[in-house]
């Protein structure tokens, strides 16, 4: 066997080893905290409530496994099972000349994919999501988004790859340079977009009709200095019930968007909290942040795959006969997060860092009382744990656990009323 296939599988067994063993943790954990409500709860959290997500969660996870599994398989069959070599010499029969059949064997390659992984899709959506209340989703909607994503897929998909493909076939060693200028400008064209023409084929974006509520966003965003296209609220009950707000866009296109479904269930001060926190991921430079710390990412990607690709080693021991610039971009796209996972606790931990930081400039800006109650009730609505296994959150977490974010806003609002 190759030392690289030998590398790839240690790999793939120590991500489904450490994959498995923190799902089992995080399941025994909420087990074990399912008859009680946590003190800091109390009160505020009905013991019916928490067991729904204690039960939602556990759902979820077990299901993850699965999916993890039959995401594993696939993989494996797809590399050194020789499933995309079956695919390359399949396309190069019918010499359609090293780009279009580069692009079709990518493409067949990714559909097929998709295909495969749909029932998890449909599993999640209309089992899961169906027996815990959330789904909005019909049958109808759901097709819809499939077809529309399909087709933006394609329209978008195609010609960055030719792009990429044509850069990599012919612009010398320095390649991987101007694939990566193509792909940080097509990443910025996209931000820019999404708000303005993508998201609106998915959903329906309206300006904040409720007057008074709608004067205290304009307060607390000229407070702040913030200049935007407005705030909007999204139909986003046509899909489910789960709530939510983001700040989206950037330049003069920037907007904030509502959840119609969080809009419901806050009073006005706890919006403006929720905002406020949202405004602090803006003013604290999260979004410059995350977009400089990607770019650098991609550049180290791109600088891998240029080396990878001129390695005989790096097809042959992934299942590949003929070496070509299309398998090593597919092979790198599929084995790289096997490898990234092992350093996702550090983007998990910069992702809760700023959480804090925006927590803490929600406290300076607005009511953190409010927020407080905000995130209680999102957490009850969403049915998101209260209780999670400390490593499991230190691995995956976004945002910090309830618990302890709620007593960092406690905290610093202590500290600033004795200073
Ligand atoms: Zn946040």
């Amino acid at each position: 066997m190759h030392l690289f296939t030998t590398i790839f599988l240690s790999f793939v067994a120590a991500s489904v080893l450490v994959g498995l063993w923190l799902s089992q943790r995080q399941i025994s954990h909420i087990r074990s905290h399912y008859t009680r409500v946590p003190a800091a709860f109390a009160g505020k959290i009905a013991l019916e409530d928490h067991q729904r997500a204690a039960n939602y969660s556990c759902a979820k996870l077990r299901v993850g496994r699965i999916s993890l599994a039959w995401e594993t398989l696939l993989l494996l069959l797809w590399t050194v099972g020789g499933g995309i070599n079956l695919i390359d010499q399949w396309w190069s029969g019918y010499e359609f000349g090293a780009l279009i059949s580069g692009i079709a064997v990518i493409f067949s390659v990714l559909l097929m994919s998709s295909i495969l992984n749909l029932p998890f899709s449909l599993y999640h959506t209309f089992v899961i999501e169906e027996r815990f209340g959330f789904n909005q989703t019909s049958w109808q909607t759901w097709l819809q988004d499939l077809i529309k994503s399909a087709l933006l897929v394609t329209a978008l998909g195609i010609p960055l790859l030719a792009a990429i493909l044509g850069l990599m076939n012919q612009s010398g060693a320095n390649w991987w340079l101007y694939a990566w200028l193509v792909w940080m400008s097509f990443s910025l064209v996209m931000i820019w977009a999404c708000p303005a023409f993508i998201a609106p084929l998915f959903n329906k974006f309206s300006p904040l009709q409720d007057a008074a509520l709608r004067t205290r966003i304009e307060n607390l965003l000229q407070r702040c200095g913030f200049q935007s296209q407005g705030v909007f609220v999204v139909d986003g009950s046509r899909r489910s019930s789960h709530g939510n707000a983001y700040f989206t866009g950037f330049g003069r296109n920037k907007r904030i968007v509502f959840f119609d479904t969080l809009l419901e269930s806050l009073s006005e001060d706890e919006v403006e909290a929720v905002l406020a926190h949202e405004l602090g991921h803006f003013k604290r430079n999260h979004i410059k942040k995350s977009l400089l710390l990607s770019s650098v990412m991609s550049l180290a990607a791109f600088a891998i795959l240029a080396w990878l690709m001129s390695s005989a080693w790096f097809y042959h021991s992934l299942g590949v006969d003929a070496a070509s610039t299309h398998a090593a971009l597919l092979l790198f796209m599929m084995i790289m997060p096997v490898f990234v996972y092992f350093v996702s606790p550090l983007f998990s931990a910069l992702s809760r860092k700023h959480e804090f930081e925006a927590d803490e400039f929600a406290h300076f800006n607005s009511n953190y009382k409010a927020l407080i109650s905000a995130l209680v009730s999102l957490y009850r609505d969403n049915a998101s744990t209260l209780t999670p296994d400390p490593i499991h959150s230190m691995f995956y977490d976004s945002h910090p656990p309830a618990t302890i974010r709620i007593n960092h806003l406690e905290t610093i609002a202590a500290d600033g009323s004795s200073a």
